[in-house]
């Protein structure tokens, strides 16, 4: 829970997915960087010197892109080999750009004795360095939640976390003990941040503020949210708007009753986010409303988009005993609409980066 709140100073609720990104690094003497990934045939050969806004393109911003950004917050660092594996897919909204710059961060922490992979706040200052990363050399505009999840998240719990001042708080979440399920559905749509659009949300956001006299959207109380929402200049900043402050408000409403052992009641803040986000943040699209919709409609108790938006994937609330059921749903539903199948997989909150030895 949480969608497009982190770079609005707001809260969220993002669990760490089991799936892992594997960094196999060995340091080198010098300044190169040689890097491979099994999932991609783009290889790069380059020096750490020439690392910049947008260089390398692709994948290896990501990873190179981390390397710059612990020189850039006073590290000492040196060229590497890196060899990259994941089981997190890419581009589905699943965070697998963070698995993959947290999986290198950890990895050079570690080898060079950093000191940032220790405590959470070690691990709190690592996301930072990461999401610099993303942001400058990348040059993806997202706001840092999946950073936070990737190192900073538990087994068994998700990770309230308040993006104003970084604090987070541990929130049991072990469904099967509420004998339920969370369920990915991923479309297998490419979503594709860089085309603009999340850039766009966020001027929104940011520009809401403005109008507001705010220094972000987080200041809005919900309880004054529709006045509030007048003083805006005209009704897509508003719908924008609107959906930040409901949305941290559903993040309140959700850790409480997570809290209160009702998870069940989880299911219905679900679908109120997935009808902000296709209705007033308006990031959805086609296939991830018709997931939505055929989970819902064969037993889940509630279901959403997830991620950046524009494809990716949705999330659902099941039953343990319906999971089977609710995936057939929904890939008859995608095959009946002449859509490409959908990968439904179960997933428990799982925990975050570390060395494997
Ligand atoms: P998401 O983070 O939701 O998966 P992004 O668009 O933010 O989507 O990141 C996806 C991009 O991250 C891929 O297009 C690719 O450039 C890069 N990426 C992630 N994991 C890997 C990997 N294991 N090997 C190569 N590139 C990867
Ligand atoms: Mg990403």
């Amino acid at each position: 829970m949480g969608e497009h709140t982190d770079y609005n100073a707001g809260l969220c609720l993002p669990i760490a997915l089991p799936q892992r990104t594997y960094a196999a690094v060995r340091l080198r003497a010098d300044r190169r960087l040689r890097m491979r990934s099994l999932q991609s045939s783009r290889q790069y050969e380059l020096d750490l010197d020439d690392v910049r806004a947008g260089n390398p393109a692709g994948w290896g911003g990501y990873a190179a892109g981390v390397l710059w950004a612990l020189q850039d917050a006073g590290h000492q660092v040196s060229g590497l080999d890196l060899m990259l594996d994941s089981r997190v897919p890419l581009g589905a909204g699943l965070s697998s750009s963070a698995a993959l710059e947290c999986s290198v961060a950890a990895a050079v922490s570690d080898l060079l004795d950093l000191g940032l992979l220790g405590d959470d706040h070690a691990r709190a200052t690592l996301a930072g360095i990461c999401v610099n990363a993303e942001n400058t050399i990348a040059q993806a505009p997202t706001g840092g939640m999946d950073q936070s999840a990737a190192l900073r998240c538990q087994i068994g719990h998700a990770l309230l976390l308040d993006c104003r001042d970084g604090s987070i708080a541990q929130v049991p979440f072990d469904l099967s003990a509420h004998g339920l399920s969370l369920l990915i559905m991923d479309t297998r749509v490419e979503h594709a941040l860089d085309d603009g659009q999340y850039a766009q949300r966020r001027d929104s956001c940011e520009k809401a503020a403005r109008q507001l006299g705010l220094p972000s959207l987080r200041e809005v109380a919900f309880e004054d949210l529709d006045t509030t929402l007048e003083r805006l200049s005209d009704n897509v900043i508003r719908a924008r708007a609107r959906h930040i402050v409901s949305e941290i408000e559903r993040v309140r409403k959700t850790v409480a009753l997570l809290l209160a052992g009702r998870v069940h009641e989880v299911g219905s803040l679900f679908n109120a986010s997935h009808a902000s986000m296709r209705d007033g943040f308006e990031i959805s699209c086609a296939e991830l409303d018709l997931a939505v919709e055929a989970a819902t409609t064969h037993g889940a108790l509630g279901a959403r988009m997830t991620g950046g938006g524009f494809g990716g994937s949705a999330i659902a609330l099941v039953p343990a005993e319906s999971a089977a059921e609710v995936t057939s749903a929904v890939i008859h539903a995608f095959a009946d609409k002449g859509f490409g199948r959908p990968d439904c997989f179960e997933v428990a909150a799982g925990g975050p980066a570390r060395r494997e030895s």
